[in-house]
């Protein structure tokens, strides 16, 4: 094969690498937040009748403009946000990081800049950098929370015309208060995207950030699927905002994007939202539980409102997260000195989780004072 540096690359592509949590075949596999929870048995049934129907069509091209999906995705958001959100506000793709991608060819692209806090999700500078956008980091405390003065006179420095917020943020699991992300919407003339991913497992008490839609036109929200809804297979994510980000979307969007096979089990699950959404509960039982048991083993935690905790520290993460591998317990290292990330899933795999780290804990934790 050709060295990757021989062909005629965009230079902006150069020496990256590519988004690559490993796919290992491991008993635990708690690294990419999936929900580990079968499909209800009803939406089994009626995912197969639904998908035979859309197949007789498979002859046409899909809804270009996905008017069902969007209208029952307008209606889920209403239901679990209380702010009245219209299918015109509404868009879907394939994962909410085709939405993101259409987002930075819409509102980044060459000459323009992308601010995010890092850490954060990995995609977010892999995707400007595939859309020609510049990225900036933005900086966090040491306790990975954002300041939001700070926040604010970054934002007013650099002028980005893109800033994300991922509110619960991953890798660090905690959530953003509206008022900062209010005081940022307020700071840049950009577009302001708020990646709600996790809204679903926030901890009670934690508004989503769609009730500052109003009046507020260059606010972005975006959803999916693939964590909450255990449908990451699916691959469907969405936004909420005003009708005209929408309309914007169009001019890059690639006609047909969203097969009919997709719409058609996207709608046929959120018909199924209620059993669907009843394991996100046993979740954070399974959150909480982790995040309880951490001190005991000299461990820590960082606050989280998704189904994934961040526990350090380690002296040495990546042998702590290879220890922990040959425990047949795949955990995520995002790169975070002295940290690793776990998702949270069944109580099983809470137990496999908990006993394989209880005797990995004492050689690789960090000693007091590092
Ligand atoms: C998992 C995740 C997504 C989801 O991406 P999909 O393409 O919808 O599967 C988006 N944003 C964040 C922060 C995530 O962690």
């Amino acid at each position: 094969m050709t060295d990757l540096d021989a062909l005629p690359l965009r230079p902006e592509l150069r020496g990256r690498t590519p988004y690559g949590a490993p796919q290992l075949k491991v008993t635990h596999r708690l690294n990419t937040n999936e929900n580990p929870y079968p499909l209800p048995a009803e939406l089994l049934a009626d995912l197969g009748t639904a998908l035979a129907e859309a197949s007789r069509e498979l002859n046409r091209y899909p809804d270009r403009d996905a008017v069902g999906l969007r209208a029952d995705l307008a209606t889920y958001l209403t239901r679990t946000s209380g702010e009245r959100i219209e299918a015109g506000q509404v868009w879907a793709a394939n994962g909410s990081n085709e939405v993101l991608q259409q987002l930075l060819q819409t509102f980044g692209g060459s000459g323009r800049t992308a601010l995010g806090f890092t850490p954060s999700y990995s995609m977010h500078p892999i995707i400007s950098a595939g859309t020609g956008t510049a990225w900036v980091d933005g900086h966090r405390r040491a306790d990975f929370t954002i300041d939001a003065a700070a926040a604010v006179a970054q934002v007013r420095e650099v002028r980005p015309d893109v800033v994300f917020v991922t509110s619960p943020n991953n890798p660090t699991g905690t959530a953003v208060a509206l008022e900062t992300i209010a005081e940022l919407y307020d700071a840049t003339d950009g577009v302001l995207i708020v990646d709600e991913a996790y809204a679903e497992f926030a901890r009670e008490g934690t508004p989503s950030a769609l009730t500052l839609l109003p009046g507020r036109p260059r606010l972005v929200v975006s959803r999916t699927m693939s964590k909450a809804f255990g449908m990451a297979g699916l691959r469907l994510g969405y936004l909420a905002a005003d009708a005209a980000v929408v309309d914007a979307l169009q001019l890059v969007r690639l006609p047909y994007h969203l097969s009919s096979l997709t719409q058609a089990a996207a709608r046929t699950a959120l018909a199924h939202t209620p059993a669907l959404l009843a394991t996100v509960e046993a979740v954070k039982v399974e959150r909480d539980r982790i995040v309880a048991a951490l001190p005991a083993m000299g461990l820590t935690s960082v606050p989280s409102d998704a189904n994934f905790v961040l526990f350090g520290r380690f002296a040495d993460a990546a042998a702590a997260w290879q220890a922990l591998l040959d425990r047949d317990v795949l955990v995520r290292d995002v790169g975070l000195p002295g940290w690793l990330r776990v998702t949270a899933g069944t109580p099983v795999e809470t137990d496999a989780f908990l006993t394989a780290l209880g005797e990995v804990a004492p050689e690789f934790r960090a000693s007091l004072g590092d």
